[in-house]
């Protein structure tokens, strides 16, 4: 057991983490590198507030996957009713090979995609201070870019997204949704360092052990 999480906002406060909304395919690039389309309805799934982790994390590759992928994305973390209280990067960090034995087998991806610390996020910039962007996403790997792309790129936007989870299952303050990644997933290794930028605005940096 650990204390609950709490983002950490670039002017200093904090809120607890909630509930992780995370879309899958809203980049039609990367739809295409999984080999599939973008899909009618929005792809959803969840991770837990002990996905959380902070920037300047080691975070330990689990032991029941050899094929751990970064996924770089833009988050919104929400405010009360309804309101974007900020934005951040993150990295939706996924067992690529319990994913892809999942989907063969028509069932969940709660293992592939949600287990603890599988969600590092950045500082959390205000929305007042960012804007709503568009914005652009970047990752490097031990200095080698391996994701760029502009979160205009989107299929559905921050505003249907949240209407879209709004509808279903009712946005909390704290709650955040991972917006989708851009091309260019690839596998992280023990050892690597990872740095994923938001604008060049924040920074999210963690190693891998
Ligand atoms: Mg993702």
């Amino acid at each position: 057991m650990t204390d609950r999480p709490h983002w950490m906002f670039t002017d200093g406060t904090t809120m607890p983490v909630g509930t992780m909304y995370c879309i899958g395919r809203n980049y039609a690039a990367h739809a295409a590198e999984m080999g599939a389309a973008v899909p009618t309805d929005p792809i959803v799934f969840l991770k837990p507030p002990s996905a959380y982790a902070a920037t300047d994390s080691v975070i330990t590759l689990p032991s029941f996957s050899t094929n751990v992928h970064h996924e770089v994305e833009l988050v919104v973390v929400m405010g009360p009713d309804r309101t974007i209280a900020g934005y951040a990067v993150g990295l939706d960090l996924t067992a690529r090979d319990l994913q892809a034995a999942a989907k063969q087998r028509g069932e969940p991806w709660a293992t592939a995609k949600s287990w603890a610390r599988s969600a590092p996020v950045s500082h959390v910039v205000p929305a007042s201070q960012i804007g709503h962007g568009p914005f652009t996403l970047s990752l490097e790997v031990n200095g080698e870019q391996r994701q760029h792309g502009s979160t205009g790129l989107m299929e559905r936007s921050v505003a249907i997204l949240v209407d879209y989870l709004d509808s279903i299952f009712t946005l909390q303050e704290g709650d955040c949704i991972f917006t989708g990644t851009p091309e260019g997933v690839a596998r992280v290794m023990a050892g690597d360092v990872a740095t994923a930028r938001l604008d060049d605005v924040i920074t999210l940096t963690v190693q891998f052990a």
